[in-house]
């Protein structure tokens, strides 16, 4: 395999980061993931707008232009063959001394993994998911605000590993006040009377590429979209619940904390919705020949 490395693409072995880059003392940092379905990087430009802005949120300063960060997204993805996959930049700080203070780290390291795509179980989409509420608190947005997709996943991770406890492969996680924001790697929708909710993103959320596209579709699947806060009752009585990601696309819910959430299987909206989806990956983005 080979990566992308501050410039060139080398060897997999060779690509390596220092134990004093603060990407990896600190979090300090900003990636993202993108699909990229027959040759078209899905979702390119919000992709890397999204990555320029988290940037710019934590005063970090990317060494590329945003054409030059999607030429060599291409340039990786080109070297390595894959049609069908998934690309991760990633821009560090770079390399400090054991501070925290940034500028002590003179420069950015950018790295670019270009990969198949480990694809969720099947069984994931035709049964749908259970899933549980974490204890674990979404980061407040006044303090690390989740629109900001940092290196810093503690706290996703934490609720992730309160799903794993909990024998199932997803959490939903709340606020302060117990409103509810995401799951730890995915948004939040349901389906209820006709309208199609999720959090807004004022929520303390990642604004989520697949969450906007799926937004943008509900009209096609005859649903009103709304983005309103949400409570853990409005989740148990939806009549029907998913996840969208890029990585998961859009995964249905049937089960929270127990509850059956609507007919306890997939709902015929979700289906419709993924359908509609699917349509946009073939065309909606930037095209790339290996
Ligand atoms: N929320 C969080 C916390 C995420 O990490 C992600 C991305 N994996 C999402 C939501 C979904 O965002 P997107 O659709 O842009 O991948």
């Amino acid at each position: 395999m080979l990566i992308y490395m501050n410039g060139k693409l080398v060897k997999q072995e060779e690509a390596r980061v220092s134990v004093f880059d603060h990407g990896l003392l600190y979090g300090d940092g900003v990636f993202e993931g993108i699909r990229t379905y027959g040759g078209l990087i899905f979702k390119c430009k919000e992709h890397v707008d999204r990555l320029y802005k988290s940037a710019h949120a934590i005063v970090l300063k990317i060494p590329l232009t945003k054409q030059a960060m999607t030429q060599a997204m291409v340039a990786t993805l080109k070297a390595n063959k894959i049609i069908d996959g998934y690309v991760r930049a990633v821009v560090t700080r770079g390399v400090g001394d054991l501070g925290l203070d940034p500028r002590n780290c003179p420069k950015q390291t950018v790295f670019i993994i270009a990969d198949k795509i480990r694809l969720y179980p099947k069984e994931f989409y035709q049964k749908g998911l259970k899933i549980v509420t974490a204890a674990t608190r979404r980061n407040a947005p006044e303090a690390i605000n989740p629109r900001i997709k940092s290196l810093n996943y503690l706290n996703n991770i934490l609720g992730k590993i309160e799903a794993i406890n909990a024998g199932v492969p997803e959490a939903v996680m709340l606020d302060q006040n117990g409103f509810v924001t995401e799951g730890t790697g995915e948004n939040i929708f349901i389906v209820k009377d006709g309208e199609l909710a999720t959090p807004p993103v004022s929520a303390g959320i990642l604004n989520g590429i697949t969450r906007a596209a799926v937004l943008g579709l509900a009209s096609k699947a005859g649903l009103r979209a709304s983005e309103k806060m949400l409570t853990r009752f409005d989740l148990f009585t939806a009549d029907e619940m998913f996840l969208t990601g890029t990585a998961a696309e859009i995964v249905p819910v049937v089960m929270m904390d127990h509850r059956v959430i609507g007919t306890g299987s997939v709902g015929g909206k979700t289906l419709k919705l993924t359908q509609e989806f699917r349509k946009l990956t073939k065309k909606d983005g930037v095209r790339y020949a290996v």
